[in-house]
């Protein structure tokens, strides 16, 4: 890998009037000195001039694999619902393309001919396809008759509309997607500074990254959870089922990811009260106590950690009673997290913080979902996304896109954690005493986030002796950058190797 002497940068973290000179030998930092004091023997030399050096991202929770695939979908986001019609009805489909019609992005309420019974519609339109079409949060699914046939479902009588685990057997009968690109993924990533990511996809993502990533050939440290369907599947089969990798690889394994419940915007998150627009309506639960305990005790049998999706009050607490259930079952300190922890019961945090769970969150969910916080939520809504209170209460915080629901861009991502502020920055502040200071909501997108990422120790600190995962951008201060192209990225540093090549002309 060799060495790289960087001179003449800013550091962030740190002081803005110092000038730096930096050492990374293989791939590891291993001196900084005041500017035109570094050792540049056997090094190649790159001046900086003023450029800052960050740490790197972590995104700690996204669908890797899947956002690609997303990005070749019919985009329904921007569309009326009467346009839908002319989206699906292209004359130029063929093959594959005619036979499986997906999309995304499509929200409340539905358009006047799709109600009551999209199937119907959908199958006006295209009466030999599969088509499958996720709303905005990929819980709930407008599908045809072919798609349900596909999944054994009857299609008569039926709606249409598939939600939570309906919607994923729907889904996963319609066979593999396209050809994943792994490479194209990863680039994806480092474009946003980001050299380390926790992707959440099926067992197809898991073995393309895997051998893709096998020697961090792809440049980004990838973690992945295990569905517990496949967990089970695997043990019920008589083979082992052990978590891979450690801090040190490429590609590890450490967590076996379960759902709960399902979203605020589906009305599908398991609430312990009923929604404020829908009485009678709880969320919906996934799990019965029974599967959970089971899958909890083979879980800390095999050394597995657990990354639970929650997003309801009710769901959160659940979760952290099978987290806590599974480490002191397993009796070693794993980063066992809860996914998205978009609202809590201020009663339940204590129990949270002594278990050790992780809350793994995603600020920028707020962009879409203060809209329909407080009419789904009512007063709740003082507990949702609410970063300040979990950080006081002492629970660690690790931040991630969920991409492809968010933008991958992780400083959108920090930016909601900071200001609650609407996508296009205006607006008022949502419950603004929940804002937190751009440095603590920086370090839960780098250094904090080591641990619960299972990345190398002082992962992000850029501290002598730590990796040298770096990004170098042209902005001025990189506490006023709200987007990644305000940041002016101008190179990024992982694995021993340069990744964007010289970007200086952007
Ligand atoms: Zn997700």
């Amino acid at each position: 890998m060799g060495a790289w002497l960087l001179r003449g940068v800013k550091r962030f973290p740190g002081d803005p009037g110092n000038r730096y000179d930096l050492r990374i030998d293989d791939g590891v930092i291993t001196n900084w000195c005041n500017a035109g004091r570094g050792d540049s023997n056997d090094a190649q030399v790159r001046d900086l001039d003023d450029h800052w050096i960050l740490p790197a991202f972590v995104d700690s929770h996204l669908h890797l694999l899947y956002s690609l695939e997303h990005a070749r979908q019919l985009d329904l986001s921007n569309l009326t619902p009467e346009s839908i019609r002319s989206l699906l009805t292209p004359s130029d489909r063929v093959g594959d393309a005619a036979t499986r019609v997906v999309g995304h992005g499509w929200k409340d309420p539905l358009g006047e001919q799709l109600r009551p019974d999209p199937r119907r519609f959908l199958d006006s339109i295209l009466p030999d396809s599969a088509v499958f079409l996720w709303n905005s949060d990929h819980h709930r699914a407008l599908v045809s008759s072919v798609a349900l046939e596909s999944a054994g479902i009857e299609p008569v009588g039926h709606s249409g509309v598939v939600t939570e685990q309906d919607a994923e057997r729907v889904w996963a009968s319609l066979g593999p997607p396209p050809q994943p690109d792994a490479a194209a993924a990863s680039r994806w990533l480092l474009e946003r500074g980001i050299t380390a990511a926790t992707t959440f996809d099926r067992g197809d993502s898991i073995e393309c990254l895997r051998r893709e990533n096998s020697e961090g050939q792809l440049g980004v440290r990838l973690r992945h959870g295990l569905p517990e369907c496949q967990f089970l599947e695997i043990l019920e089969s008589g083979a082992g089922c052990h978590p891979e990798g450690g801090e040190d690889s490429s590609f590890a394994m450490p967590w076996i990811k379960i759902f709960l419940d399902g979203t605020l915007g589906s009305r599908t998150a398991w609430m312990k009260s009923e929604y404020d627009d829908d009485p009678n309506n709880f969320g919906v639960v996934r799990r019965t106590a029974e599967t959970l305990e089971k899958t909890a005790r083979l879980a800390a049998e095999h050394g597995w950690a657990l990354a639970i999706h929650a997003i309801g009050d009710a769901a959160v607490a659940e979760a952290n009673r099978w987290i806590h259930f599974t480490r002191e079952l397993r009796g070693s300190d794993l980063p066992d997290r809860i996914e998205h922890f978009q609202c809590f019961d201020p009663a339940d945090l204590a129990a949270i913080r002594q278990a050790g769970s992780i809350a793994s969150m995603q600020p920028c969910h707020l962009f879409q979902d203060r809209k329909i916080i407080e009419s789904r939520w009512g007063s709740r809504a003082a507990h949702a996304l609410a970063m300040n209170s979990i950080d006081e209460a002492g629970i660690p915080i690790v931040m991630g896109s969920d991409a492809p629901i968010e933008s991958a861009d992780p400083w959108l991502d920090i930016d909601a954690a900071v200001r609650r502020l609407d996508r296009d920055g205006e607006g008022n502040s949502f419950y603004p005493q929940q804002r937190v200071s751009f440095e603590k909501a920086f370090g839960w997108r780098t250094a904090a986030a080591a641990f619960a990422n299972m990345l190398p120790s002082g992962w992000g600190t850029l501290e002598p002796g730590s990796v040298a995962d770096l990004q170098i951008i042209g902005a001025d201060d990189p506490s006023q950058v709200r987007c990644v192209a305000d940041a002016k990225l101008i190179d990024v540093f992982s694995l021993g190797q340069w990744r964007l090549g010289d970007r200086e002309d952007r």
